[in-house]
């Protein structure tokens, strides 16, 4: 099958989070499996040149109609790691994408809206005709609105859309302004109920929901979010929208890309280990150590890595650090907050706690160092309000860092507490769960998790291995996308 993926992020050249690391794995497992997979993704500047092989000019003057007139657009073409990638760059003084940032501009839904129109007009002018296209998140949700509604007519009347949301939170809205700009016009027509108009406020369409209503087949990143988006406020407004298209809409787990995920080949680690060598893990936690500064004792790390935000359920990672120091265990945060009240509140607490040995608070984007922190750590810590899939769980798994997570979303189909799964043989679960967002929650699992950490070695090492022994890499779940692509190239 011939499929072209659409998204704003692919790691590891463009990655705020986890969509780009399902962008590169799922294209990279689905190539294995003998898949045809191209990638259109925009050229920003501010991109890890370093990860591109061979960037080269592949179609200089692409012409995208913008407000009845039209931006000239150059698309490159480059190899990262191996899969085959074009970027599209507008000239114009709008200058889209070359703010030094990937999100976070006030224009941000205008500059995705060009961009979904300029992807359909690089497939259409380049001949490209994929058997479908695979779109991410609501910066790509007015892609098929306008296939279906205009480029559909000018040749592409096969093309099919699988559309997975990775967040519904961020569902990108806009008025009327997006439909002159990309040609869809026709005000009223878009703004109705069972079309674009958002559900709660009558005058924005939402990208998203034009995502939902005129792809052939909708997926969120795991099958527990699938039901909370549907059946909880979770869904961010969207569950009505969901629930009149739930026949095309399913979870498929997420996965990791086991070639950049790996504890036996990883080249961000000094030392490599495998669970017939777990010892070895030991000697990585030396060496993050001696990275970040933190004293060399007998003491556990608790690790937290991702996006400083609500969603991550900052206040349980900040009460987290203090509780680890409390109980004994020394705590590694690696983050970012895009929030600046978030952003100085973890940098007041840096400068706090700068002068203890048992602390390191990492705050900014730094993907080597995640790695050394997977490797080194016993424990990683996901207390998140909600969280659609959670790869950060998946990849401490992978390393026998030992997850201790709430039960929302993707960490209900990944992580099985070890002392309270009914339903899961022991030989089987593999970290700790809580339910509830307060302190007391988190601190009760803590105690129960660095307990068995001290009194009982032989029994974590136990549960970390049961944890490495899963496998959460991409094989099943692309083949599950591989059947949906299936169905809609065959049913529409
Ligand atoms: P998100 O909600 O951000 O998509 P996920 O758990 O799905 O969260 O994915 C997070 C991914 O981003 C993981 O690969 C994690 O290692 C990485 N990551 C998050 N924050 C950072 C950071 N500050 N530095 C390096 N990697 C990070």
């Amino acid at each position: 099958m011939y499929i072209i993926q659409v998204a704003s992020e692919c790691a590891p050249v463009i990655k705020a989070g986890g969509l780009g690391d399902v962008v590169y794995g799922l294209s990279r497992e689905l190539e294995i499996q003998g898949h045809c997979i191209e990638l259109i993704l925009p050229k920003y500047d501010n991109m890890r040149y370093d990860h591109i092989w061979g960037l080269h000019d592949a179609y200089i003057n692409l012409w995208v109609p913008w407000y009845g007139a039209a931006i000239h657009c150059s698309v490159y073409c480059g190899w990262v790691h191996g899969r085959v990638c074009f970027f599209i760059e507008p000239h114009s003084q709008d200058n889209f994408f070359n703010r030094g940032c990937y999100y976070g501009c006030d224009d941000d839904n205008i500059r995705f809206a060009f961009f979904c129109k300029a992807a359909l007009e690089f497939i259409l002018q380049s001949n490209k005709r994929p058997d479908v296209i695979h779109c991410h998140d609501w910066q790509t949700g007015l892609l098929p609105v306008m296939l279906f509604e205009i480029y559909k007519y000018h040749g592409m009347e096969n093309q099919r859309v699988c559309y997975t949301i990775h967040n519904f939170k961020h569902q990108g809205m806009g008025g009327s302004e997006i439909l002159w700009a990309t040609g869809l016009n026709r005000e009223a027509y878009y703004f109705q109920d069972d079309r674009l108009k958002d559900n709660f406020n009558p005058f924005a369409l939402n990208f998203m929901k034009g995502g939902i209503v005129y792809s052939n087949a909708v997926t969120t990143v795991s099958p527990h979010h699938s039901w909370e988006a549907r059946f909880t406020p979770i869904g961010c407004g969207l569950g009505h929208t969901l629930h009149l298209h739930q026949d095309k809409f399913t979870g498929i787990l997420n996965g990791i890309n086991d070639d950049f995920w790996n504890p036996e080949q990883d080249r961000y680690i000094p030392y490599h280990y495998a669970s017939d060598s777990f010892e070895d893990k030991a000697k990585n936690k030396k060496a993050l150590r001696e990275q970040l500064l933190i004293q060399d004792v007998d003491k556990p790390i608790v690790a937290f890595i991702g996006r400083l935000d609500d969603q991550k359920g900052v206040h349980l990672v900040h009460h987290a650090i203090y509780y680890s120091l409390h109980k004994g265990a020394q705590f590694v945060l690696l983050g970012s907050a895009t929030a600046a009240a978030i952003n100085s509140w973890f940098w007041h607490e840096k400068y706090y706690l700068n002068d203890n040995p048992d602390v390191h608070l990492e705050l900014g984007f730094n993907e080597e160092l995640s790695h050394l922190i997977y490797a080194g750590a016993d424990f990683i810590l996901v207390p998140s309000n909600y969280e659609p899939c959670g790869l950060t769980q998946i990849i401490g798994l992978k390393y026998g860092t030992v997850p201790i997570v709430r039960s929302v979303g993707g960490l209900v189909n990944t992580v099985f507490d070890r002392d309270h799964h009914p339903n899961h043989p022991m030989e089987k679960r593999n970290g700790y769960v809580f339910n509830h967002t307060d302190y007391y929650a988190l601190e009760s699992t803590m105690d129960r998790a660095l307990g068995l950490w001290y009194d009982y070695p032989d029994e974590f090492r136990k549960l970390a291995l049961q944890g490495m022994a899963y496998d959460y890499s991409w094989s099943t779940s692309a083949s599950k996308y591989v059947k949906i692509y299936d169905m809609i190239r065959h049913k529409y």
